[in-house]
């Protein structure tokens, strides 16, 4: 692949045996060369008038932020050390933090259009900002948690026990079978539009585990062989998307319509078409999600 999925391809060091050295941290927030990514309600700021491209802040922003939410570190890119940081509690935010022109777009809505690095960092970002704006308190005896390691893990000093940022695994894979292969429908979205199934690793599962039950649980297929393809973070909220390539040996669909309003086998002739444009036969996932990719692998192109 010569392109990384949309949210993958970080420019940045994570610096991991820095991040967890406070006096190093505190040094890094002290210099006036440190830059900020502010993110208001999850969604970071983007420079829409050259770009798209994110846009950062100095360390005025800090002082604006003050309402408990630490910076959280991102990494290093070259010389340039760079944080996020939650602005969620300033009303307008653009014009508080003195940055003419940005906005805060949706990231689902903006990603394609950012570099890959940006795409990147905007992901690291949110992920982040919104783990720690869940996990102000201890979920094992409910005391406040404390920012530690640059924001990469939270402390209660009550138990004394750290919490870790977490990453929830989603298997998504392409169902084939010869020339076919299969696509579901969520009840939300319109017609003619499908995509590869999809669902959550389950506590005690292998990846493998979880395609077959979810292809079975979803679609009523039987799946064989299951290969691993390629992966992409996910920040809405904490996901990575594992892409799989899996085989089916049965044939005959038995919608679970709790879960999909309806699955079907295409030919490779109507996903070929339905990637250079939709048909009314078939409209697939856009270019920014691992559906696509998967669609694209299978096809040949
Ligand atoms: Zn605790």
């Amino acid at each position: 692949m010569t392109r990384p999925h949309v949210f993958a391809g970080s420019p940045l060091d994570r610096l991991d045996y820095r991040r967890r050295d406070a006096e190093w941290i505190a040094e890094r927030l002290a210099d006036p060369a440190t830059r900020y990514l502010p993110v208001s309600k999850l969604a970071p700021a983007v420079q829409r008038a050259d770009g798209p491209t994110l846009a950062w802040c100095r360390s005025h922003a800090l002082e604006l932020a003050a309402d408990g939410s630490d910076p959280i570190f991102l990494g290093a890119r070259g010389d340039e050390i760079l944080f996020a940081l939650d602005v969620t509690g300033l009303e307008n935010p653009s014009e508080r933090l003195g940055l003419r022109n940005a906005e805060f777009p949706d990231l689902r809505a903006i990603a394609s259009r950012l570099s890959v690095e940006d795409a990147s960092i905007a992901a690291q970002a949110r992920h982040l900002v919104d783990w720690h704006s869940r996990h102000r308190f201890c979920p094992g005896c409910g005391q406040p948690t404390h920012t530690k390691d640059g924001g990469w893990s939270r402390l209660c000093r009550a138990c004394s026990t750290e919490h870790f940022p977490r990453t929830d695994p989603v298997a998504i894979m392409l169902v084939t079978s010869g020339e076919r292969c299969l696509l579901g429908r969520q009840p939300s979205w319109p017609r003619p539009f499908f995509s590869a199934l999809a669902g959550f690793v389950e506590p005690g599962e292998s990846l493998e585990e979880t395609v077959r039950r979810e292809v079975k649980e979803e679609a009523g297929i039987d799946v064989g062989a299951v290969r691993y393809h390629s992966s992409q973070p996910w920040p809405f909220p904490a996901s990575l998307m594992i892409g799989c390539m899996a085989e089916a040996t049965s044939e005959e669909i038995r919608v679970d319509e709790s879960e999909l309003e309806e699955a079907q086998w295409f030919t490779r002739d109507d996903v070929g078409r339905s990637l250079r444009r939709p048909s009314d036969v078939l409209a697939v996932p856009p270019r920014m999600a691992i559906a696509h990719a998967l669609l694209r692998v299978w096809v040949g192109e």
